[in-house]
């Protein structure tokens, strides 16, 4: 089975776990310190973990002051995670659509649909790619708006040559399994607001107060005051010890994503489909999604499944969810109309080129 996307570990992973297992201190501890430490050097800026990317973004937005009665402006076609971190907070996620090339927010619909209650907007960095960024910081300004990015699938990739999260307001990204690097699950905030780093350093740790700085020593707090509320979202030192190896091995990661894509991108340029994916020098591709040019999406994906090829579809909008659906909020003509269409070919480092001229050819051959 050729998989739509899976972990690549190696053995010094796995070494690594042993370790941490061996020294039985599973919790938060010096790994976890240390992983902290090699991702504020790799984005030269304060970085914080915490347990998944979905903490890490309900931390961000908490933490910028954001809750009750607040509202949040996100792309509709996105993963669930985004609308459920918002709606965790407190805050009412508001639907928007996206640039019908790049499927990454569109701020001039996200404009529409500004409210005396609008706070952040949380443009979502699609298949790795950042869409207009700059566009979106401006529009943010000019509204007094907080941007949050989920940059969760944006790990090493640039935007006008910096780095992703090493720049702008509060960025977010996740270490699940199947990201650019794992953690096995994880994620982190990135933001120079010191005062939105700490106070994720304590929220993670049920807002006990500098209880990070304890378990950085191998202790723990038992008298402390608690003044804001906090969750259990810490990292343990299993989860570092397997991110501080995948870190180092990031360029390597990185340079498979790049050049598979780039293979697809070479095979699939004259395939009656949209590409998605652009500037694949620039970023670092997450997923590698396509826009068919006919709805028998079903039959395509049904057809690859039985040649051994898995397939995805990157999202099912979410305003089409019960928990979501707002009848108040104008139409998503862009998502609607693009979703149907979409579907993601496999993208993982350990695939070869033999893998994706199989895919293509076919893929070619049902088109
Ligand atoms: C993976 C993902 C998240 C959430 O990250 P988890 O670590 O799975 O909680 C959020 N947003 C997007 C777009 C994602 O792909």
């Amino acid at each position: 089975m050729i998989k739509l996307s899976k972990s690549s570990l190696s053995i010094k992973e796995k070494l690594a776990v042993s370790n941490v297992l061996d020294r039985e201190f599973l919790g938060m501890g010096q790994e976890v310190q240390e992983f902290e430490k090699n991702l504020t050097n790799f984005f030269g800026r304060p970085a914080v973990v915490v347990a998944n990317g979905t903490a890490a973004i309900q931390l961000a937005i908490q933490s910028s002051g954001i809750g009750v009665n607040d509202e949040v402006l996100v792309q509709s076609l996105t993963y669930v995670a985004s609308f459920q971190a918002i709606s965790a907070s407190g805050a009412k996620p508001i639907a928007c659509d996206v640039e019908p090339d790049s499927l990454c927010i569109n701020w001039r619909d996200a404009e529409k649909r500004l409210t005396e209650n609008t706070k952040a907007i949380m443009p979502v960095h699609y298949g790795g790619a950042v869409g207009k960024l700059d566009e979106i910081y401006k529009f943010a300004s000019a509204n007094g708006l907080v941007v949050i990015e989920d940059a969760a699938h944006a790990f090493g990739s640039n935007y006008k040559g910096n780095r992703v999260g090493s720049f702008g307001d509060i960025a977010c990204f996740s270490f699940d399994g199947i990201k650019n690097i794992t953690s096995g699950e994880g994620g982190c905030v990135v933001s120079s607001n010191e005062k939105v780093i700490q106070k994720i350093r304590d929220a993670r740790l049920l807002g006990v107060e500098k209880d990070t700085d304890n378990r950085f020593l191998g202790r723990r707090s038992w008298e402390f005051d608690v003044r804001a509320q906090g969750w259990r979202y810490h990292m343990s030192n299993i989860m570092a010890s397997i991110g501080i190896e995948q870190l180092k091995r990031f360029e390597e990661l990185a340079s498979k994503r790049r050049a598979l894509a780039t293979i697809y991108d070479s095979i699939l340029v004259s395939a009656p489909i949209d590409r998605v994916l652009s500037n694949l020098t620039e970023i670092v591709p997450h997923i590698y999604p396509i826009i068919l040019h006919s709805g028998e999406r079903s039959y395509i994906r049904e057809q690859l499944l039985s040649k051994n090829i898995e397939t995805g579809i990157h999202y099912q909008p979410n305003h089409t969810l019960s928990l979501f659906k707002d009848s108040k909020n104008k139409e998503l003509s862009v998502t609607s109309k693009i979703y149907p269409k979409l579907m993601s070919l496999p993208l993982h480092p350990d695939l070869t080129k033999s893998d994706i001229e199989y895919v293509c050819k076919e893929l070619i051959k049902l088109l």
